[in-house]
């Protein structure tokens, strides 16, 4: 990673490069921000600045041998901890035990959070943390040589889950620190660490992204335009994570949209063909995506007979977007009193079945069918 692709922050960059160009680069590094803030991207790209071969006064190369294993993070020098999870076959869990899946996680998903990492880790709820054998992983591999490069790196990512034990094996690393190591710990509560560690490391805060920065990542990295941008920015409030959150949300409900407007256009002019084709269509989506369609119609069929009940109160009862509003007035006459019970059983029935795994093809068929017949009724 080079300082370029880390979104904002610059004047924590700047920091961190001048305090390489002033030859005061502490060996414990702290960086500290809350939920997409950058840490991590951070801390990788000033790891690659240290040790790249030919670095420029404000970024590494990018090319050299070192720039290119840092990125891809396979640098021989570069070394992990992080928290994991506890699993029938990993009884004492280690984080080198997990480092494809992480370097999946670091390189391809913009959203650092415990959650989603967990997430990767195990399909139960599970709590992770940095166990005590740990410690004795990190001893090891502060003891191996140094391969490639003049500094051994250890990130650190969230050390406020250490568990006690390893938190006091690390202190004792940092308080007699071998040559030549940087530890970069990255953290989101800094609070929750030792007071002990607090001391011995150099603590630089990171704030929330500013607005042009997050913008310009959101432009560049996720086709957001113009339009859409404000009201991004507006609900991530400087956090990176929460904008792609509200960028997922406001596109899968605008398909989700589409298709229910086309769906339902097909069934009230009893389209049979083009419904086996949006059938067809449909199948290839996926259980989940199905499942949440079937909710979306749900709540869009409610919504539309408030709307049918109580025109003149829209404003208070319901709750649509622009464009969903516009059509909704338009549809809430087809959903009345004498059809509204019978189609949300339908839509919920359906789900339950694409729950229960039936053939979905055969379910989204019937559903149209009886759809005509409840938009008639
Ligand atoms: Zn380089």
């Amino acid at each position: 990673m080079r300082f370029e692709e880390v979104i904002g922050q610059v004047a924590a960059k700047e920091r961190l490069l001048e305090a390489h160009r002033s030859g005061r680069v502490s060996h414990a590094q702290l960086l500290s921000g809350p939920q997409g803030s950058q840490g991590l991207p951070l801390a990788l790209a000033f790891a690659q600045y240290l040790c790249c071969a030919r670095p420029e006064a404000s970024d590494s190369c990018g090319q050299c041998p070192s720039c290119k294993k840092y990125q891809k993070m396979v640098h021989p020098d570069l070394h992990f901890v992080f928290p994991v999870v506890k699993t029938p076959s990993l009884k004492n869990p280690v984080s080198k035990d997990f480092l494809p899946r992480w370097r999946e996680f670091v390189l391809d998903e913009p959203r650092h959070t415990l959650a989603r990492w967990l997430s990767k880790l195990a399909n139960e709820n599970k709590q992770g943390g940095i166990f005590a054998q740990e410690a004795e992983e990190i001893i090891k591999t502060l003891n191996l040589k140094t391969y490639e490069s003049e500094y051994k790196v250890m990130v650190v990512w969230l050390p406020e889950l250490m568990n006690p034990s390893a938190a006091n094996k690390l202190l004792k690393v940092l308080e007699e620190p071998p040559p030549k190591t940087l530890f970069l710990l990255v953290s989101q509560e800094p609070e929750q660490l030792l007071q002990t560690i607090l001391s011995r490391v150099q603590h630089t805060r990171l704030p929330k992204l500013d607005d042009a920065s997050l913008g310009r990542a959101l432009g560049e990295r996720h086709q957001v335009g113009p339009g859409q941008l404000d009201y991004l920015l507006r609900v991530a409030d400087g956090d990176y994570v929460k904008a792609l959150e509200a960028l997922d949300s406001a596109r899968a409900s605008s398909e989700d949209f589409r298709n229910f407007s086309e769906w339902m256009r097909m069934c009230y002019g009893v389209k049979v063909p083009e419904v086996m084709a949006w059938v067809e269509e449909m199948a290839s989506i996926g259980r989940e995506g199905q499942k949440q369609f079937l909710l979306y119609a749900l709540r869009m069929v409610r919504e539309s007979f408030a709307l049918n009940l109580a025109p003149a109160h829209h404003g208070q009862l319901v709750h649509l977007a622009q464009e969903e509003m516009a059509f909704a007035q338009r549809f809430a006459p087809f959903i009345r009193g004498s059809n509204v019970a019978q189609i949300a059983a339908e839509l919920d029935l359906a789900h339950t079945h694409i729950e229960r795994n039936a053939a979905n093809k055969i379910v989204l068929l019937d559903l149209s069918l009886k759809m005509m017949r409840c938009l008639k009724t």
